[in-house]
């Protein structure tokens, strides 16, 4: 079985919208083993739409589509596809009801133009909406499965989970399950130098490395056909890739850095404080995402000038005036002094250089972190040279959360980072 994902819209021809739709709807298809040979993006333009959809009848098993149900006059889809396979749009009046109902919900007025959402191809299984307005539906014709999803991200995403991924699993003999432990400390370079002969003796399940802003995860997936036995197939190498990596190896699945770290701290019962320089506040604002936080994080300070870090935090005025603000020496006095002055378990500081310019003495993207606990305060120095203001400021976050995370795992916490 080969599926074709048709994505309508003017705006991702335009490069203003990325096609996230798309991914989702392709990610979800690879697990239930159905190839995507085709993903086709087209304007709201009905001639062209048309192309694509006569095309994509030819030559694919599945097609989906993303866009283009809602009630304005560029929404084309659900009629140049139904025409497409010789059907009618016909009003659906359960989900008329359930639109005006939502309409009336919301208090808004429902113009006329909006009963287009209902009108959906005679005989087709409607896909309810319940993350937004316009239905989604499905139907079998010449061979074919179509299925047309709306739009928006966020009613795309939860469609393609608990609408699609049924059909899908209906129609499939097999599914591919994947799993991926997550790995800071050590870029995707090294961890596949470290895993080659692993990875190159694999063919099911497979391993394979990825890399995201400033984490790196490898991915294990296996093909079978429940997903009991997928898991059974996947289980030991998640064992085995965590032996390889050791204590670079932080988790499974869906977490971050950032929210692991936290979810730890709040096992712990731990409490915390932030000092920031050039992260601006970025680490509280981290760790204010994850749902708990408040039980932990008592507060913090962001002390961007010399000044600052002498009033609000009490860092010693010699010690900034000899070491200089970017230092361990300085680090490690804002972490203590924010433990202190909060009154918490646990402290982290940030102090660096993000750019443009340095400071005669250390190299942009010199950054000191430190992490103060009642035993000890631990620094860790990065070099991020020439990355940018952004992505500096955001590795040195995800490093003050790993220090964390292992301080909290009983690990080594200090280590030299050059990578
Ligand atoms: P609506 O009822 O909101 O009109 P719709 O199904 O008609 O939904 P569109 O009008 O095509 O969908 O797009 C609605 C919004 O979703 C727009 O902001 C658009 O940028 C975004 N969007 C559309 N298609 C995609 C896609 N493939 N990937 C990411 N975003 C998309
Ligand atoms: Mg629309």
């Amino acid at each position: 079985m080969n599926a074709e994902i048709i994505s309508v819209g003017t705006e991702l021809l335009l490069g203003e919208t990325i096609n996230t739709d798309a991914a989702d709807v392709a990610r979800v298809l690879s697990e239930y083993g159905i190839n995507v040979f085709w993903q086709t993006v087209v304007g709201d333009n009905r001639p062209r739409l048309e192309h694509a959809v006569r095309v994509a009848k030819e030559r694919s098993d599945i097609i989906i589509t993303t866009g283009g149900l809602g009630p304005t006059c560029d929404d084309l889809t659900k009629e140049v596809v139904a025409a497409a396979f010789g059907k009618q749009l016909v009003l659906f009046p359960e989900e008329e009801a359930r639109l005006r109902e939502l309409y009336r919900q919301r208090n808004t007025y429902m113009t006329e133009n909006h009963l287009q959402q209902v009108y959906l191809p005679e005989g087709c299984q409607v896909l309810v909406n319940d993350w937004g307005t316009a239905p989604g539906c499905a139907f079998e014709a010449e061979d074919t499965l179509v299925i047309m999803l709306p739009g928006p991200p966020l009613e795309c995403g939860p469609m393609v989970e608990h609408r699609v991924r049924p059909l899908l699993a209906k129609r499939s003999d097999s599914l591919i399950l994947s799993h991926s432990v997550r790995i800071f400390g050590i870029g995707e370079g090294t961890m596949e130098f470290r895993l080659r002969d692993l990875m190159n003796s694999m063919t099911n399940p497979t391993l394979a490395p990825y890399a995201k802003e400033g984490e790196t995860l490898v991915r294990i997936t296996a093909k079978a056909k429940t997903e009991a036995e997928a898991e059974a197939m996947i289980a030991p190498w998640i064992e085995r890739v965590r032996q390889e990596l050791g204590e670079f190896a932080y988790t499974v699945d869906a977490e971050n850095i950032q929210s692991y770290a936290t979810r730890r701290l709040i096992e712990s019962g731990k409490t915390i404080a932030v000092a920031e320089s050039c992260t601006g506040g970025l680490v509280g604002d981290l760790i204010t995402n994850t749902p708990g936080a408040s039980e932990v994080f008592l507060g913090g300070l962001i002390v961007y000038t010399d000044e600052m870090k002498k009033r609000l935090l009490g860092v010693d005025a010699d010690v900034l005036e000899e070491y200089g603000a970017v230092s361990r020496e300085v680090a490690i006095q804002m972490a203590e002094k924010a433990r202190e002055k909060v009154g918490t378990d646990l402290a982290l500081s940030l102090t660096g250089l993000a750019g443009p310019g340095d400071d005669g003495v250390h190299t942009v993207g010199t950054v000191f972190v430190a992490l103060a606990a009642p035993e000890q305060t631990f620094v860790r120095r990065l070099y991020k040279d020439k990355w940018g203001r952004e992505r500096i400021k955001h590795a040195a976050a995800n490093h003050a959360f790993d220090m964390l995370r292992r301080y909290l795992d009983g690990l080594p916490v200090e280590y030299e980072e050059n990578c």
